[in-house]
């Protein structure tokens, strides 16, 4: 599943390809991935230029001025540019016709992304970009307030999974992240020392930062938009590296279950209990 760095690699295709098209018409193939009416969504589309694209956890935000389309990729979801005339591929479920000829197309093997359109004066307020937490890279999200928030019995990696507290992690950098911070991914969030909170803190910021430069990680089948593959599966040290070396002490890697999620950690760098 695409993450903050592989959605804001998407994105800045999407900025460099599309960002000032005009929208002529659309088709979606399959309803079910619109929020809302077809008829309504094409007729607020159609006619509006493409201002630009942003980025809110794992959400697209493409700027109609005065209208937001929001586009979650879900598993697979990925966008293509063509020619408007290109023949139909499998698994496309939507097609953007833009004014001058080309087309963007959206190609969603497992149907789980979703479309919804707002208005710009409500996009931020409403569900579900309301509900989103901190963006990583928030100046005011600081190392003390990100331990304050660190509260109850849930385990660590539950809460960097919570969108709702820091948006854009998914399970591949909460692995690398717990890794790079040296603490164990059961660890209940509510002991955790501020040092602890401190060292997450800046790994999110740096593994983020360093996916997003790697233009994210394609692992499985993901990959980015445009033809581009994400180069950081090559740098993750724990995420589906059970049985091997743990890169700093050769401890093999261990893979647990945390709330149902496959979970890749060192038992010795990420020790439970281990303070400081
Ligand atoms: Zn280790």
């Amino acid at each position: 599943m695409p993450e903050l760095p592989e959605v804001e690699t998407v994105r800045r295709s999407l900025e460099a390809k599309v960002k000032g098209k005009r929208i002529e018409t659309a088709h979606v193939d399959y309803p079910p991935m619109l929020e809302g009416a077809l008829e309504r969504f094409h007729s607020t589309i159609s006619g509006r230029v493409i201002e630009d694209v942003k980025r809110r956890g794992k959400y697209l935000l493409f700027d109609l001025a005065g209208v937001y389309l929001l586009s979650h990729l879900r598993m697979e979801g990925k966008y293509f540019l063509t020619d408007r005339e290109e023949k139909k591929q499998l698994h496309e479920r939507a097609r953007i016709f833009f004014t001058d000829r080309t087309a963007l197309l959206y190609e969603d093997v497992r149907k789980f992304g979703t479309f919804a359109l707002r208005d710009a004066e409500t996009v931020f307020t409403t569900r579900p970009l309301s509900k989103l937490g901190y963006e990583p890279f928030d100046a005011s999200l600081t190392p003390a307030l990100f331990h304050g928030m660190l509260k109850g019995r849930r385990a660590i990696k539950s809460v960097l999974l919570d969108q709702r507290v820091v948006a854009g992690i998914g399970n591949i950098y909460a692995d690398e992240i717990l890794f790079c911070a040296g603490v164990h991914p059961m660890e209940e969030a509510r002991t955790l020392e501020e040092t602890q909170a401190s060292r997450i803190h800046a790994c999110f910021q740096r593994i983020l930062e360093s996916a997003i430069d790697a233009g994210g990680a394609s692992v499985r089948t993901y990959k980015n938009t445009l033809g581009t593959d994400g180069r950081f599966e090559r740098e993750l040290c724990v995420h589906t590296k059970a049985g091997t070396p743990c890169p700093h002490c050769s401890t093999p890697i261990e893979k647990i279950k945390v709330n149902g999620r496959g979970t890749y950690f060192c038992p010795h760098c990420q020790r439970r209990g281990k303070k400081g």
